[in-house]
């Protein structure tokens, strides 16, 4: 385990242990961002969330080696006065907290309003009021639609990546009308990032605003019916690997045509650590955090994740070849899967000259390899509590 004495911040600089107030620390990227803090760092870490499920392994026993670094407050920050002691006693805040699949966009689009403006207004409030730092998650979804999108399909200025690198200082954000209730989300979230970037400008706050673009892993959202509700739907990672745990076709909304770069959970956290300890380099910055390398369609994703398993079954499982199921994938409408108002980002490559300028910071895992990891993971978390709902539902 490091120790204070042994971290430099990226200047030499000798780094201080900061106490951090991380809201929605619960959540997949705050259990991975705790984990981190937690095993490489000095740091304490106030914990807020409704849950806790995701970081139970960091809080208990007391004889973990960070105990006494990580506290949990449960609490909802929509309605709860604690809120602004917890800000006042850190150095630092990282808000995550947030309403985030999209399959709630279009059909609870004022609870995802609610959620990435409103709620989110009283931290950006108190933090600048009691001159403190804010790391704040907005996404990579605020930039919407690519330009080249909007040109004529043969066009060959869409290979041109003028029309489709998304540039924090550059690229405009272009969303569907108002009815494509998808981009309530992206709306709501650029709202708060010009109100925070308002705050730096006129009364001096001290913020990093990050766009994540797809990070996955282990812990992201919830299998439907073993740890979230049957019929929820999660992000995409989710929805394909609890299709093939239950060895059902994986759905592809609209043809699997839209593309996605996805990087892995800890190459992510790298960054975000190096924003929390080098705040001369991150204050006033936005970054986009992605792996440009790894581009799929969801197309491909699905067939990467069928052969993934599929390996995984025949070492680990015993499943021989024969057993795979013949029709991996299946077309549905968007209209059928999320509903009314959905709409879609049709390509999303960050440009990195601004995250590694500032920070040297660059993701390294393959989409092959992180894949490999997170099914491992899926399969050892989740197949038998799976095999077990299937065999109930048979019985019933
Ligand atoms: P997540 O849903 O796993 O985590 C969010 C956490 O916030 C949850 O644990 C939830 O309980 C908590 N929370 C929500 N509302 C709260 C409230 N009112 N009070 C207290 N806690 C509350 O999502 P995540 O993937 O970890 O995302 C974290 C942040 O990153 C979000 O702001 C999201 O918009 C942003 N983001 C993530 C990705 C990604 O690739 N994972 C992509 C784009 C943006
Ligand atoms: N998607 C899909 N099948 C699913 C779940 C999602 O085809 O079972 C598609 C979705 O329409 C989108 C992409 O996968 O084009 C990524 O969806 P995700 O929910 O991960 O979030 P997004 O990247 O759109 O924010």
């Amino acid at each position: 385990m490091a120790t204070s004495s042994a971290r430099v911040d990226l200047d030499g600089n000798t780094i201080k242990p900061f106490t951090i107030c991380m809201i929605g620390a619960g959540g997949f990227i705050g259990s991975h961002l705790c984990e981190k803090l937690m095993s490489e760092t000095p740091h304490t870490v106030l914990a807020v969330d409704v849950y806790n499920d995701k970081i139970k392994h960091l809080l208990e026993p007391d004889s973990l080696p960070w105990a006494g670094r990580i506290q949990f407050h449960r609490l909802n920050i929509k309605n709860d006065s604690r809120l602004e002691g917890l800000i006042k006693c850190s150095d630092l805040t990282v808000n995550l907290a947030a309403i985030c699949t999209p399959a709630d966009y279009n059909t609870r689009p004022l609870d995802t309003i609610y959620s990435n403006f409103i709620d989110a207004l009283p931290v950006v409030k108190y933090c600048s009021e009691n001159n403190k730092r804010l790391i704040h998650f907005s996404t990579c979804e605020v930039y919407g639609k690519t330009i080249g999108s909007y040109l004529p399909k043969d066009s060959p200025l869409r290979q041109d990546p003028a029309y489709y690198i998304l540039k924090e200082d550059t690229s405009p954000c272009i969303f569907g009308s108002i009815e494509k209730q998808r981009w309530s989300y992206a709306c709501a979230k650029q709202l708060i990032e010009r109100l925070i970037y308002a705050e730096g400008a006129e009364n001096g706050l001290e913020f990093t605003i990050v766009r994540p673009f797809n990070w996955i892993g282990p812990r992201m959202d919830f299998i439907p019916g073993i740890d979230g509700p049957s019929e929820g739907v999660p992000r995409v990672l989710a929805c394909f690997s609890n299709n093939l745990l239950r060895r059902e076709p994986l759905k592809l909304v609209d043809g699997g045509e839209s593309q996605r770069t996805f990087v892995y959970i800890k190459d992510a956290i790298e960054a975000v650590l190096l924003m929390i300890e080098n705040p001369g380099r991150a204050n006033g910055h936005i970054f986009n955090v992605g792996n440009p390398n790894n581009e799929v369609t969801v197309r491909q994703l699905a067939e990467m994740m069928t052969k993934v398993n599929f390996l995984y079954s025949l070492v680990y499982a015993k499943v021989s070849g024969e057993d795979s199921i013949e029709s991996p994938t299946i077309d549905v409408s968007s209209k059928e899967f999320y509903g009314e108002g959905y709409d879609d980002s049709d390509k999303r490559i960050p440009d990195m000259t601004i995250i590694n300028k500032q920070l040297g910071w660059d993701p390294k895992t393959s989409l092959w390899d992180l894949l490999e990891s997170t099914l491992t993971y899926q399969h050892r978390t989740y197949a038998e509590a799976v095999k077990q709902s299937i065999a109930k539902a048979v019985a019933n």
